[in-house]
């Protein structure tokens, strides 16, 4: 996941005036109505002001930097030592399942939030070069429509829950070694609802959710690559009985190309080119990831040597310009000569003096009977 500080594009040690800056020019660049209709802009603008949510206040920032995500709810974080600075009231919450040590008052709660779900989508190096949309498939969970997620049987009603008498919370009363403690936690009977189903819906047993594979479309971002990871909100499976839904995590894999590697934003591509075009110069036709490009090949091009075609390498991801394609000449050896080319190149070697192995067929025999 992006860091927050990365997010607004400041450093960790950015002042609140800093801080507040950036944000709002993001804000203003990225907001819903600046981008009607943008799915993108949308999710840079949630996350924008999901980062600012905790930078922007010192108390959540300061436990940020200590904790990263953990500190600031959601997983119930273990803070260091819980019998230090804290105090009595984070003990109790640390110990008797408070679940987050920095979250408000735990009153009645609504359903559980679903899960968050992960899937890996791999892909062309076309397609994370250029972006564009993607299909997943998620095992996911789903509304139940018989009862519309409320898990009671069409028509039933509800009671009272028994076990916490409606308040949706049970106390509890346990022996630590610094005596008897009592907590307030979450009803488990009703899940902090406060009522019981009379009558469970069947198809769902009354969990008001289904299991089902649902398809859902991807926005890949130009120049992604092996690695990233895209949260899509809102997409993950949905909470028992009416619960918030989770968020879906998509590990993207880039596969590699047959023609192209990748370095970073540049990518490389190896490209033959005959004896006496690199002795001679010449004009060549190179592949891109998008139209051909012509090349100009010096005389006297040695083997390995690299040209820089500007811009057609991978876009840099939430960002302005392009890397480069590199192109290295390798100068391929002719190994099918016909005799004519044979004598050609026997007249040239003789121009040049230099000393090559006779037309002799016999002298290869004598060769390999050397190397034994
Ligand atoms: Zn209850
Ligand atoms: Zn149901």
């Amino acid at each position: 996941m992006a860091e927050h500080y990365d997010i607004l594009g400041v450093s960790r040690q950015a002042t609140e005036a800093e801080i507040k800056k950036a944000y709002r020019k993001l804000a203003r660049e990225f907001h819903p109505d600046a981008n009607p209709g943008d799915a993108e802009a949308e999710a840079r603008f949630k996350e924008i002001a999901n980062a600012y949510e905790v930078l922007g206040d010192s108390e959540r920032r300061a436990r940020y930097d200590r904790f990263g995500d953990d500190g600031l709810g959601g997983s119930g974080g273990q803070q260091g030592n819980p019998f230090g600075a804290g105090g009595l009231g984070d003990i109790f919450e640390t110990f008797f399942g408070g679940g987050n040590p920095f979250g408000g008052p735990s009153g009645p709660s609504g359903p559980p939030r679903g899960e968050d779900l992960e899937t890996a989508l791999n892909i062309d190096l076309r397609d994370a070069v250029f972006g564009g949309e993607q299909m997943v498939n998620v095992r996911t969970a789903i509304a139940c429509d018989p009862c519309e997620a409320t898990g009671a049987e069409p028509g039933s009603g509800t009671s009272r829950c028994g076990e916490c008498g409606g308040s949706g919370q049970v106390q509890r009363v346990r022996q630590s070694i610094l005596g008897q403690m009592v907590s307030a936690s979450q009803c488990p009977t009703c899940s902090g609802r406060g009522e019981t189903i009379d009558h469970v819906c069947k198809v769902c047993k009354g969990e008001g959710r289904k299991i089902e594979t649902v398809s859902y479309t991807v926005d890949v971002p130009a120049g992604v690559d092996s690695g990233s990871t895209l949260r899509l909100t809102g997409r993950g499976a949905v909470g028992p009985r009416g619960g918030a839904t989770g968020d879906l995590y998509v590990h993207i894999n880039v596969e590699e190309d047959e023609n192209f590697l990748r370095d970073g934003h540049d990518l490389l591509l190896r490209q033959p080119i005959g004896f006496a075009q690199a002795a001679l110069g010449a004009e060549l036709l190179i592949e891109t990831l998008e139209d051909p490009e012509t090349l100009l090949v010096p005389a006297g091009t040695h083997s390995g040597r690299r040209f820089r075609l500007r811009g057609h390498g991978v876009p840099m991801i939430n960002g302005r310009g392009r890397g480069d394609l590199l192109v290295e000449l390798v100068v391929a050896t002719p190994s099918d000569l016909t005799d004519e080319q044979d004598a050609l190149l026997r007249q040239f070697a003789e121009l040049r003096g230099e000393e090559v192995a006779p037309a002799d067929p016999g002298f290869f025999s004598k060769v390999k009977s050397a190397f034994k």
